[in-house]
């Protein structure tokens, strides 16, 4: 196992002080997997006392004492290092009441989540896996520690952790797991908006993030009630072949794995059974239905405390994912002038996997959206006039012709109106020209 320097020689030190020291949890998995772990954290039978004795020539912070994390900066690089503890009661179905400390990595071990979270690892006392965490790595299986209804009973995280995981690392989750998961799912109101949002994005952006999706329908209405009414919902629309939800979980899957871009793609029809109106012709429409389900994503994500940037990409996304874009310069140059290139992409993008998740003749446009994107990209990088502060001339230019008034705004507005459509080229004066030709309409 590749272990950097800094780790091995915090555990070195740790157990020529007379403790054992192992590596533990997320990084062991990613290890035997054959991922590069992103972080190591280290347990110890030491006490936290004791562990700040041991590196009391270096610099130590007391970070989380009362959990027994302590974390020393080797070459200013922060090492956590945690104290084998048991957890307590959990009184509010997510944190422990109170933590005890043990000397039995036996103890600390099976507090973890997962059997596959559960190994430790010390180079020199090699794996320490009771749980046959190993096996269960090798064989992609995700299996709670011990009774699952009592594990997500304490801490109601591990349902959205165990879903994140499947979708992440593309394991099934083991069926007594699977079957509790579902059963608990309703534990899921002791979990604060943040943690599942955090949570729900990396989901997201699994590879496997579909097929979760598709197996927890229930969990993912528990956490978004927007989404009941979706599923099983037939759309009896010569676009649609799959119901509701189906939809919204391939859109998801023609997403880049992109979290803004994914969740948009999860919520951007939810307000469609809301305005279903049925034709003459037995056909079901929705008008207005991305309205309705922009306003609904600002619900969702409000309840999740997002920071008011994603949550305004989400709505904007949803708000014109219907919109019915033309490929010529005039309308992409409108639509960067509105949203700007990165926001007018993420739309695009949306068509794509919108269609993409359609009736096969819907999906004849998707190379049109592609198009779009290209020529957008191709005309942003020319830099190209799409407000009035980049119109050549400016107000000041123009009181040589009108003095200073709302008239003056309206010119302008006139001139980049002109610009956009491609009619007048931003040169000073032509605009200038254009401008004297508006205003003699104007009083004639
Ligand atoms: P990653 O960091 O890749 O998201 P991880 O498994 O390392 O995955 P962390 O949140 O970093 O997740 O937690 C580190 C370890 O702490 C886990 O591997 C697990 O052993 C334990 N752990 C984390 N959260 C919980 C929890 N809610 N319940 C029980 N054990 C947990
Ligand atoms: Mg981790």
């Amino acid at each position: 196992m590749q272990i950097p320097n800094s780790i091995t020689y915090i555990l070195d030190r740790l157990e020529q002080a007379g403790y054992e020291a192992y590596i533990v949890g997320g990084c062991v998995r990613d290890a035997l997997m054959g991922h590069k772990p992103h972080d190591f954290d280290i347990t110890t039978s030491a006490l936290p006392e004791e562990t700040m004795q041991v590196f009391s020539d270096m610099r130590v912070i007391p970070t989380g004492l009362k959990h027994g994390t302590v974390t020393v900066l080797y070459d200013s690089e922060p090492i956590e290092i945690t104290t084998y503890r048991i957890d307590g009661e959990y009184a509010d179905g997510r944190h422990p009441d109170e933590v005890r400390f043990t000397r039995s990595l036996a103890e600390d071990v099976s507090r973890r989540d997962f059997t596959m979270n559960g190994i430790a690892y010390s180079p020199e006392r090699g794996l320490f896996d009771i749980n046959c965490g190993a096996e269960d790595i090798r064989r992609g299986v995700i299996r709670c520690i011990g009774d699952p209804d009592r594990r997500f009973g304490e801490d109601a995280l591990r349902i959205l952790r165990a879903l994140r995981f499947s979708a992440v690392l593309g394991f099934e989750i083991e069926k007594d797991t699977a079957d509790s998961l579902r059963r608990n799912k309703e534990l899921l109101v002791n979990v604060s908006g943040e943690r599942i949002l955090t949570e729900l994005q990396k989901l997201l952006c699994g590879a496997n993030a579909g097929a979760v999706l598709r197996s927890y329908p229930e969990v993912f209405a528990q956490m978004i009630p927007e989404l009941a009414p979706c599923i099983g919902y037939e759309q009896h629309n010569r676009y649609h072949s799959l119901t509701l939800y189906e939809h919204l979980v391939e859109a998801v899957e023609n997403t880049p794995a992109e979290a803004g871009l994914r969740l948009a793609m999860l919520l951007h029809d939810i307000g469609k059974p809301l305005t279903q109106t049925e034709g003459e012709d037995g056909q079901w429409h929705f008008y207005g239905h991305a309205e309705k389900s922009a306003e609904l994503s600002g619900n969702v994500l409000d309840r999740f405390h997002a920071s008011s940037a994603l949550r305004l990409r989400v709505h904007e996304i949803i708000k014109y994912h219907g919109m019915v874009p033309e490929n010529t310069d005039k309308f992409i140059r409108r639509r960067l002038a509105k949203h700007g290139l990165s926001m007018f992409r993420d739309i695009m993008l949306a068509h794509i996997a919108d269609d993409s998740a359609k009736a096969d003749f819907a999906r004849e446009r998707i190379p049109v959206w592609q198009d779009i994107i290209r020529r957008a990209v191709e005309i942003d990088s020319q830099k190209p006039c799409l407000s009035i502060k980049q119109l050549a001339v400016n107000g000041k230019d123009l009181s040589v012709l009108i003095p200073p008034s709302p008239k003056t705004g309206e010119v302008l507005k006139f001139l980049l109106d002109g610009v956009l459509d491609g009619r007048f080229t931003n040169d000073r004066d032509e605009l200038f020209v254009q401008a004297r030709r508006y205003l003699d309409e104007k009083t004639e």
